[in-house]
């Protein structure tokens, strides 16, 4: 059988099980997803909103509290290395994401990040007033851009646009393009290097969130010439719930400015004590206060597990296989429950797709409903309103089989119709 990638959702690269077990059985990858503590029983579907647990996470964080804080005290800061967590964690993050060690920084939550990189590229187009985005961006990014310039009083305008038309809104008046790469609710990827392009043909500066990238897929910040980027810790990365986020200034901007949030831990001389501040050098000046010590070292255990592919193919084997995954996972679904009104709004073209199959319901409620009762069998996926099951490809920890058994349990409930049980129709706060 052929490990190529599939081209279509009509080219499965397996028919049936049987295929999935031998592809399983021949997946150089397969080792890996011995590095992760997943319960029995569950096909994970939702580590693009909280990557599964590693491991080696436990013992790291143990040593870390009862070792590192318990035993050696404040001398850790020093002596376990706590006070540069944020730019060692920040260079394993550029591995991953086509940068150099010096352009990344792990720090505070993706949204924070976001607020200290706009505030710095508009200082940079002080002379335009435009920042361009997608209507459908993740919310917490239009909101951060919206209080930014309200913030700033001087007419800054946020120009939301669909998607087919951001070549158009990119003009001479845009200040900076500020996208998300790929779409939390399709699943669609944009094209970074083409948009940065155009937004630099413009005179604009482009800033990527690279949310549901960084860690799924290869990721080019450098060779596309990306000016600015943002992304998250608790996802691909696998850092645990609210672990930091990071955040990408290309060097050729590093010096530029300085950003707004100016606390010591961005100051030149932190433990000089001085009364005036002066920025750090690099990409450092973008942290603020003492970095969150044992969500770091959750984090660098993620990234650890993550770099550990390297000795099977990396990212891009990893990739390989997510479309493989997400390949299998959406015909099969497709072929069982399109008479059920299923319908994948995910893109099958692998260059424009995240590591993500998104499928709608013709009801809102019913897909929401859909979700609860195939977490109930097992299979956990996310619900995104207004009516978007959304199922998220780790293939790190995942396997062809659990591929191949999610998509059957989603046509079961369907079949079935078990969704439609009062305990899967009440919403929780989370979804
Ligand atoms: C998950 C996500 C975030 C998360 O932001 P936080 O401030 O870290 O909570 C931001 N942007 C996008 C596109 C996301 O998908």
């Amino acid at each position: 059988m052929s490990a190529a990638a599939p081209r279509s959702a009509t080219d499965p690269p397996a028919a049936t099980r049987a295929q999935c077990e031998a592809l399983d059985a021949a997946d150089p990858l397969a080792p890996l997803r011995a590095l992760f503590a997943l319960p029995p029983g569950v096909v994970y579907l939702d580590g693009n909103s909280l990557g599964a647990l590693p491991a080696a996470t436990p013992a790291r964080l143990a040593d870390a509290v009862e070792r590192q804080w318990g035993r050696d005290l404040i001398r850790s800061w020093n002596t376990a290395g706590w006070v540069d967590l944020p730019q060692r964690v920040g260079a394993k993050i550029a591995r991953l994401v086509g940068a150099d060690s010096d352009e990344v920084i792990a720090a505070d939550a993706t949204s924070v990040n976001l607020f200290k990189v706009l505030s710095a590229a508009l200082r940079l187009r002080a002379d335009r007033r435009v920042i361009v985005s997608e209507r459908g961006n993740f919310p917490t990014d239009l909101y951060v851009a919206q209080g930014l310039a309200d913030q700033l009083g001087k007419g800054h305008v946020l120009r939301l646009v669909e998607r087919e038309e951001l070549p158009a809104a990119i003009d001479e008046s845009a200040a900076v393009v500020m996208l998300t790469q790929v779409d939390y609710r399709t699943g669609s990827r944009l094209d970074m290097q083409a948009l940065t392009e155009a937004a630099h043909g413009a005179g604009a500066l482009a800033l990527w969130d690279l949310a549901h990238s960084a860690g799924a897929f290869p990721v080019e910040l450098d060779a596309a010439r990306a000016d600015f980027a943002v992304g998250c810790g608790y996802k691909y990365l696998n850092g645990g719930p609210g672990a930091p986020a990071f955040l990408f200034v290309a060097r050729r901007h590093q010096a530029a400015f300085s950003q707004p949030l100016s606390g010591w831990m961005g100051h030149a001389a932190p433990f000089a004590f001085e009364t005036g501040y002066r920025p750090a050098e690099g990409v450092a000046r973008y942290l603020c206060g003492t970095p969150p010590v044992l969500s770091m070292i959750a984090l660098d255990a993620g990234l650890d597990t993550l770099l550990a592919a390297d000795a099977h193919g990396g990212l891009p084997a990893l990739w390989r296989k997510s479309l493989q995954l997400t390949t299998i996972f959406a015909a099969r679904a497709q072929a069982l429950a399109e008479r059920h009104g299923l319908r994948c709004v995910t893109p099958m073209d692998g260059e424009r797709r995240g590591s993500q199959v998104s499928f709608t319901l013709p009801d809102g409620d019913q897909a929401y409903a859909v979700v609860q009762a195939l977490i109930a069998r097992g299979v956990v996926g996310d619900f995104r309103a207004p009516d978007i099951l959304r199922f998220g490809f780790a293939p790190i920890y995942l396997r062809h089989v659990d591929a191949w058994d999610a998509a059957g349990q989603l046509a079961a409930v369907l079949d079935s119709g078990e969704w439609r049980r009062g305990e899967f129709l009440a919403r929780a706060a989370v979804t």
